[in-house]
C-alpha cells in the first residue's frame, strides 16, 4: 500500500467538522425506475454531491475490527475492502450517513483522510467528452469514434469492433456470444493469424460496471495487436486471441447515463436490482465473500449461471478449453495481479507456475507503465470472494494461467479514474497479456 499522510489529531478534527456540516447537504436521488426508460432524461442521474472517499486507517491491529465495522456498515459504500497485510478501506460516505459514519470514527481510535471531498465534482470532470462536430470529424477521419482519451460508450466501442473486423477481415472475426438481460449483443472479438491449432488466450474487462478502466484498457490492448501488430514480437502472433471488452453492457452503459458507481448487471429494477457478475459463476459459488441478500453488492445471484452474461461466457470459453490456456479479467482498482484460489485461502497444485508467471507480469507491467502490481492468492492476498471467473476459468475449464488484474489506482481516484491514466495503464495491461502470449506459444 502505498503511504498516506497521518492525519494530525487537529485535521481529523476539521475533516470531522466539515463531514458534519455537509449531512445537511443535498442528499443524492436515487431513480428508482432507471430500467424502464431506455434513455431517461438528464434529472434521473444520481447525483453525488457531496459524498466522500475516506481512506480509513487502523493504528493498530487491534483496531482492525473497527475497520471490518466500519466496511459492513449500512450506509457506507465499500470501495476498497480490507486486505490482508493492509490495514486501511477506502469508504465512500453520502452526506446523509456522515453524521452516523463521523460519531463511529470518533469512538473507534481510527484515523481517515478524505481522498476525494465532494465526489461528483470529481466524476463531472473525469470523462472530458468530445463535442458532436469532433466525433464525426474522427468517424471520418480514422473510421471509428475511439479514443484512448476518453472513456466511451458502448455505442463507440462496438462500433470500433466492427471497424476491424470490416478493416481486418483477414485477421479479425467478431461474434456474438449471447445477450445481457436487456438485450444488448455481447460481443467477442478473434484476433488470429489463422494456424490451426495455435494456443489461445482470453481477455475481459468490465463485468463490473464502474471499473472503466478495464474495457478502456481493454480495447488498448485490442489496437496494439492489430493496428500496431508488427511492434510486439512473434509471440502475439503465434497465439489466437478472444476479447470481450465489455461482459457488462447493460452496467456499464448504465454507469454513463444514470450511476456513476455501479457495479453489478441489470437485473430487475429499482435500489436493490442487479447481480454481481462476478459472484455467479459456477464454482464455489455461493460461498465466503459472497451474499445472498439482493440488495448488497456482491450478490451472488439466485444460482450458478443464472445470468445471461456469465451463462454466455462461461458457454463459449467451455467449448474452447482444447486450446485456451490463459485467462485473464480487468478490473479496477488495487493494482494486483490474482492467481485462484479466491473462494477461500489456498492454491491449485500448479500454484508455482502461476506466481512464476504472475511475478513475470509484476515486472513487465511496472516496466511498461511504471506502476507496482502485487502479486498472490486471489483469497491470501485480497480477501475471500465465491463465484469469481477466474476460479471458474481454473477450477471448471482448466484453463492453466487464470488471473484477475486489479488495474491502477491505490485509491487516490479509485473508480473514478481520470483520463489520462488510460494510456499508461494500457501500456501495463499490454505488457501483462504479452508475458501470457510468451509463456504460452512457446509452451510453457
Ligand atoms: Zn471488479
Amino acid at each position: 500500500m502505498a503511504s498516506i499522510r497521518d492525519p494530525t489529531a487537529e485535521t481529523t478534527r476539521s475533516v470531522m467538522k466539515s463531514l458534519l456540516l455537509l449531512c445537511f447537504a443535498l442528499a443524492p436521488l436515487r431513480a428508482d425506475d432507471g430500467a424502464t426508460s431506455p434513455e431517461p432524461a438528464d434529472e434521473a442521474r444520481i447525483s453525488y454531491e457531496g459524498a466522500q472517499l475516506l481512506k480509513v486507517t487502523a493504528p493498530s491491529e487491534e483496531k482492525e475490527v473497527a475497520l471490518r465495522t466500519l466496511q459492513d456498515m449500512e450506509g457506507v459504500d465499500t470501495w476498497l475492502r480490507l486486505a490482508t497485510n493492509s490495514s486501511t478501506v477506502d469508504v465512500m460516505v453520502r452526506p446523509e450517513n456522515a453524521d452516523k459514519v463521523k460519531e463511529f470514527l470518533d469512538g473507534s481510535g481510527l484515523t481517515f483522510d478524505v481522498i476525494i471531498d465532494n465526489l461528483q465534482a470529481a466524476i463531472d470532470t473525469e470523462n472530458p467528452t468530445m463535442t458532436t462536430d469532433e466525433m464525426e470529424e474522427l468517424e471520418g477521419r480514422k473510421g471509428h469514434r475511439m479514443t484512448w482519451q476518453s472513456y466511451h460508450r458502448l455505442a463507440d466501442i462496438y462500433g470500433y469492433l466492427d471497424y476491424l473486423a470490416q478493416t481486418y477481415p483477414q485477421l479479425v472475426t467478431i461474434q456474438t456470444i449471447g445477450n445481457s438481460i436487456e438485450g444488448r449483443p455481447l460481443k467477442v472479438l478473434k484476433i488470429s493469424s489463422g494456424r490451426p491449432g495455435s494456443p489461445a488466450i482470453w481477455i475481459d474487462g468490465g463485468i463490473h460496471a464502474r471499473e472503466w478502466i478495464a474495457p478502456a484498457s481493454v480495447t488498448y490492448i485490442i489496437n496494439e495487436l492489430i493496428e500496431n501488430r508488427d511492434a510486439h514480437g512473434e509471440s502475439v502472433k503465434d497465439v489466437d486471441w478472444y476479447i470481450l471488452p465489455v461482459v457488462n453492457p447493460d452496467g456499464y452503459e448504465y454507469s454513463h447515463r444514470i450511476d456513476r458507481l455501479w457495479r453489478k448487471n441489470r437485473r430487475g429494477s429499482g435500489y436493490c436490482a442487479g447481480i454481481d457478475l462476478n459472484r455467479n459463476f459456477g464454482y464455489k459459488w455461493g460461498g465466503a465473500g459472497s451474499s445472498r441478500e439482493p440488495c448488497k453488492e456482491i450478490f451472488a445471484g439466485s444460482s450458478a449461471f443464472s445470468e445471461p452474461e456469465t451463462a454466455a461466457l462461461s458457454k463459449f470459453v467451455s467449448s474452447h478449453t482444447g486450446t485456451l490456456k490463459a485467462y485473464v479479467t480487468f478490473h479496477s482498482y488495487g493494482q494486483y495481479i490474482l492467481h485462484p484460489w479466491g473462494y477461500a485461502v489456498g492454491y491449485p497444485h500448479d500454484h508455482a507456475d502461476l506466481s512464476r508467471v504472475g511475478q513475470k507480469i509484476a515486472s513487465a507491467m511496472y516496466q511498461a507503465g511504471g506502476a507496482s502490481y502485487k502479486v498472490g492468492g486471489a483469497a491470501a492476498t485480497l480477501y475471500p470472494a465465491s463465484g469469481g471467473s477466474d476460479d471458474w476459468a481454473k477450477g471448471a475449464a482448466g484453463i492453466k494461467y487464470s488471473y484477475t488484474i486489479e488495474l491502477r489506482d491505490r485509491g487516490y481516484f479509485g473508480f473514478i479514474l481520470p483520463v489520462q491514466y488510460i494510456i499508461p495503464t494500457g501500456r501495463e495491461s499490454l505488457a501483462a497479456v504479452k508475458v501470457l502470449a510468451d509463456e504460452i506459444a512457446n509452451g510453457r
